[in-house]
C-alpha cells in the first residue's frame, strides 16, 4: 500500500472547462472542484494512505447524473473513480487528476416487510443500512464496521457476522441497478443481465456503477452480540478457533489479537498488553446464544465479557469521526491454525510498533460455504478461516513499515496456508495479486463478462480485470 503524498491541484481550463460546466447545468447533482471550499472535505477518504487531488467530484442524485458523468469521462479519456463509503485498502475511490463519482446522496431506503425485501442506495453505508433494519427485526450480513460502504462492500462479497447464517451479504442480494461503461442504465438480476449479475457478486467495481442493491432480508427477531475479552495464550487461540467451527450456524465469530483498549470495564494493568477479543454473534434466542457460547467462556475466565441481547447494530464498534490512520493490511484463506502458528501470530502482535495493530481470526463456513464455488464471483466458499494482519498508524514510514510486518506475518504461516485471499482485503496490486484473489475459471469468465460491458476497460480503478482479447 502506498502512501500519496500531496501535489499541485489538477486545474480545469479551456474546454474541458467547458464540458464540465455543460456537464453541471444538466446534472441534478453537484460538480465540485479545486475552487470549491468543500473540495478538500469531499476528496478525503477513510484510510490516511489516499491524498489524491481529482480534477472533479461528482456529487451524484441518481442513477443519470451517474450515466452523465460517465460518458463525460469516456469522451474525455478522464480516469474514474467509484466512491461509495471511501474504505478502499487501495484508495481506489478517489483519483488523482481524473473524476470522483461520489455516490454518498444515493441514500435512499426502500424497506418492504411483506415480500422481505430492501432497495438500498449505493451511498449508504453498512451502519446506516443495519439501523434501519433493526428497527423492523430484519436483517442483510454486512461487515464489522458501520462506516463501510455498501457499495464496495457488496461487490467484493461481504464478509460479516451473518456469513454462518445466512452467508455473504452477495448471497442477499436479489437484483441491482447498474450504468455501464456505455452509459446504459440497467437493472441485473438473475433473469436479466445474469452474466452481469454474477459478475458484481465479487467482482469488484469493474463492471459499472451500481446506483441501488436490492437485497432479500432475513428475519432476526432476537439477537446476541458483542465482545468477549479472553487471555491471549496460543491454546486460547486454537481453542477458539476449534469451538467456533464446531458452533450452531447461528453463531458467527471473529477473533482479535490487539492490544488491550483502554475501556473502564477492563483490568488498567492490561492496557496496551495483548489480549484476545472474540466478537461473537448468534442470530436467535438469548437460551439458545448461552448454550452455544458455553464452550468459549470455558477456554479461560474471561477478563470482560460484553455479550448480550440486544439489535445486531451493537456489533458495529464506535467509530471516532475524523479519524483517517493509514492503514495496512494483508489476508489469506486458511485451513486452519495450529499452536505453533498461533504462538507466533501472538509474538508479532506483540511486537509491532504501530499503536493499533490485529491479528483478525474470521470463522467462515456454513450458510456462505454452502453456495456453489461457481454461483458468484467469490469463489473462495470452502476457505474455512481468513486470516489477517492489519496495523493502523501515521505516516508514510510507517505505514511501509506496517506493509513489511502483515506482509511478513502472512508468509510466516507458511506455504500450505496459501490458499488466494479476498479481494476486499487485497491491498496488493497487479496480476500475480489478481491470481490470488481469483481462480483461473473464475477469473477467465470475468475477464469475458468484462470484454462485454467495459470492452476498454474505463472502469479500472479497482483490482483490475482485463477485458478478454
Ligand atoms: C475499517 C475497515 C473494515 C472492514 N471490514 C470489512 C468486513 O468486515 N467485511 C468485508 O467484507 N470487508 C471489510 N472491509 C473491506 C471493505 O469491504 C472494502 O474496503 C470495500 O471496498 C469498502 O467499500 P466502500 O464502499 O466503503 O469503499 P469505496 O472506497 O467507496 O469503494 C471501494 C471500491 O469499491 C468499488 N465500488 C464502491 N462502490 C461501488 C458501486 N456502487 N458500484 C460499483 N463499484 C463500487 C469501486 O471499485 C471502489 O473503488 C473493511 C475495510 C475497512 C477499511
Amino acid at each position: 500500500m502506498n502512501v500519496v503524498m500531496r501535489v499541485a491541484a489538477p486545474e480545469l481550463t479551456g474546454q474541458l472547462a467547458r464540458g464540465v460546466e455543460t456537464l453541471a447545468l444538466r446534472m441534478k447533482g453537484r460538480i465540485i472542484t479545486t475552487g470549491d471550499t468543500d473540495y478538500d472535505a469531499l476528496r478525503a477518504v477513510a484510510l490516511g494512505n489516499w491524498n489524491h487531488q481529482p480534477l472533479f467530484i461528482a456529487r451524484v442524485q441518481d442513477a443519470a447524473d451517474v450515466a452523465d458523468v460517465v460518458d463525460f469521462a469516456r469522451r474525455n479519456e478522464l480516469e474514474i473513480a467509484i466512491r461509495s463509503g471511501g474504505h478502499s485498502v487501495c484508495g481506489h475511490s478517489s483519483s488523482a487528476g481524473g473524476v470522483v463519482i461520489d455516490l454518498r446522496d444515493l441514500n435512499g431506503i426502500d424497506i418492504d416487510t411483506a415480500a422481505m425485501t430492501v432497495w438500498a442506495g449505493s451511498g449508504l453505508t453498512a451502519g446506516e443500512v443495519s439501523a434501519a433494519l433493526d428497527q423492523h427485526q430484519v436483517v442483510v450480513g454486512f461487515g464489522d464496521s458501520a462506516g463501510v460502504g455498501i457499495g464496495g462492500l457488496t461487490v467484493g462479497g461481504g464478509l460479516g457476522y451473518m456469513a454462518r447464517k445466512h452467508g455473504l451479504t452477495i448471497d442477499a442480494l436479489l437484483a441491482a441497478e447498474i450504468v455501464t461503461a456505455a452509459g446504459d442504465i440497467l437493472t441485473v438480476d438473475e433473469g436479466n443481465h445474469a452474466d452481469l449479475f454474477w459478475a458484481i457478486r465479487g467482482g469488484g467495481g469493474n463492471f459499472g456503477v451500481v446506483t441501488r442493491f436490492k437485497y432479500r432480508l432475513n428475519p432476526l427477531p432476537e439477537f446476541t452480540g458483542g465482545p468477549l475479552v479472553l487471555p491471549a495464550t496460543p491454546e486460547v487461540v486454537t481453542g477458539f478457533v476449534t469451538a467456533a467451527r464446531a458452533a450452531p450456524e447461528e453463531l458467527t465469530t471473529i477473533l482479535i489479537a490487539m492490544p488491550c483498549p483502554p475501556m473502564p470495564f477492563l483490568p488498567p494493568e492490561l492496557y496496551g498488553k495483548t489480549v484476545l477479543m472474540g466478537m461473537m454473534a448468534y442470530a436467535g434466542p438469548a437460551a439458545a446464544a448461552a448454550v452455544a457460547l458455553a464452550p468459549f467462556r470455558a477456554l479461560a475466565t474471561p477478563f470482560a465479557d460484553l455479550v448480550r441481547p440486544g439489535p445486531y447494530s451493537m456489533m458495529y464498534l464506535p467509530e471516532e469521526p475524523g479519524m483517517t490512520p493509514a492503514v495496512s493490511v494483508r489476508a489469506r484463506f486458511i485451513d486452519d491454525i495450529d499452536l505453533k502458528q498461533a504462538t507466533d501470530m501472538l509474538e508479532r502482535v506483540s511486537a509491532c510498533p504501530a499503536p493499533m495493530r490485529m491479528a483478525q481470526i474470521r470463522i467462515l463456513g456454513g450458510a456462505a460455504a454452502r453456495v456453489p464455488a461457481e454461483a458468484t464471483a467469490y469463489a473462495h466458499r470452502s476457505a474455512p478461516i481468513l486470516f489477517a494482519y492489519l496495523a493502523m498508524d501515521g505516516g508514510a514510514e510507517a505505514a511501509a513499515r506496517n506493509d513489511r510486518w502483515a506482509a511478513d506475518g502472512i508468509a510466516a504461516l507458511g506455504t500450505s496456508a496459501m490458499a488466494g485471499t479476498y479481494v476486499n482485503f487485497q491491498a496488493e496490486q497487479g496480476a500475480d495479486s489478481l491470481d490470488q484473489v481469483y481462480p483461473e475459471a473464475t477469473l477467465e469468465r470475468l475477464r469475458e463478462i468484462k470484454r462485454r460491458y467495459d470492452p476498454t476497460n474505463l472502469f479500472r480503478l479497482n483490482q483490475n480485470i482485463p477485458p478478454a482479447a
